[in-house]
């Protein structure tokens, strides 16, 4: 019999989305499984739509964020896959398992956090549910709309140039120390919606870093069917990165997670343009490579032009 843990998150879900590109595309179904968000159109106007689960022990565990922090943290992780398309949150729901002895309290915070998350961004929490579980789970699905362009991760071009927003490896690394039972806190994700939508208009692609930048790229990369080469001296790394890990700074980053940034592919003639957008961003807008022609495939390259051994892309639920 073959497990889950043998299969691994992300074969399991191509061949899952395999399956469902059988299904009739048509009008209604603009962008179907496979992408950050879905992209349907019951109406005139396009609708987003995403989800996604927190779950204690797994993505978090008690005591690593206070429960206002949690549930914005379930909003932000949610929102990020809207803003990887060029889009923004209309209407939220949230649907809670929490143990019988959760403090009542506890649960009103996250709740809290979560409306205070949301309506910051322009949305509403229309409904949800509550049942009893042996852990704290949260799953968040958004709807959303984009003003203007939707951006898949599927429109990368060979010669594209590759664009980080923020900073990468802080959240990893924080991980990493709460997991070794060191005190620290585990930073809130960055808000990049402005950011996705002050770049959709010139990106070709787009996908949001939560399993590792190397990871998400090669999902860009297959989706795109081309390469990526990325350079190491260029990643922005976190601070406490960088002090932390020194030379181990820049794999360590590209592989951990959480960071909840955007990647971009722009095409050449738009690269000039990379300067003068990023004031408006409200974060920095790093270049950290190239799409190339090839086999989907990502390389991380240090400064003499050597491709980098990595421990391994990212994260994966069951590998
Ligand atoms: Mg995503």
């Amino acid at each position: 019999m073959r497990r889950l843990r043998d299969v691994g998150e992300y074969a399991w879900i191509a061949r899952f989305v395999r399956d469902l590109s059988s299904q009739r595309r048509g009008a209604r179904i603009v962008v179907g499984p496979g992408d950050d968000a879905a992209v349907v159109r019951p109406g005139r106007r396009a609708l987003l739509l995403t989800t996604d689960t927190l779950i204690e022990n797994v993505h978090f565990r008690a005591g690593w964020v206070s429960p206002a922090a949690l549930g914005r943290r379930a909003f932000r992780v949610s929102v990020s896959d809207l803003a990887a398309m060029g889009g923004g949150p209309t209407f939220a729901l949230l649907a809670i398992e929490a143990p019988p002895r959760l403090a009542v309290g506890h649960l009103d915070a996250l709740v809290r956090g979560f409306r205070a998350a949301a309506g910051a961004s322009g949305a509403a929490l229309v409904g949800g549910n509550l049942t009893a579980g042996s852990h704290l789970a949260i799953t968040v699905a958004l709807l959303g709309e984009a003003p203007g362009r939707i951006v898949t991760r599927a429109g990368g071009r060979a010669g594209d140039a590759l664009y980080v927003t923020g900073t990468i490896g802080g959240a990893g690394l924080a991980v990493r120390r709460l997991r070794a039972g060191r005190r620290g806190r585990l930073p809130d994700p960055p808000l990049r919606l402005r950011a996705g939508r002050e770049l959709a208009p010139f990106a070709h692609a787009m996908i949001d870093v939560s399993d590792g930048l190397v990871q998400d790229v090669g999902h860009l990369c297959r989706a795109s069917g081309v390469a990526a080469e990325l350079e190491a001296a260029s990643l922005p790394l976190a601070l406490g990165c960088r002090r932390a890990l020194g030379e181990a700074a820049p794999t360590f980053a590209a592989t951990a997670g959480e960071d909840y940034e955007l990647v971009v592919a722009m095409p050449p003639r738009r690269e000039h343009l990379a300067a003068r957008l990023s004031p408006r961003l409200g974060c920095r807008l790093s270049r950290v490579g190239r799409l190339v022609a090839g086999p989907p495939g990502v390389r991380l390259r240090d400064a003499a032009g050597r491709v980098l051994a990595l421990p391994r892309d990212g994260f994966d639920h069951f590998a």
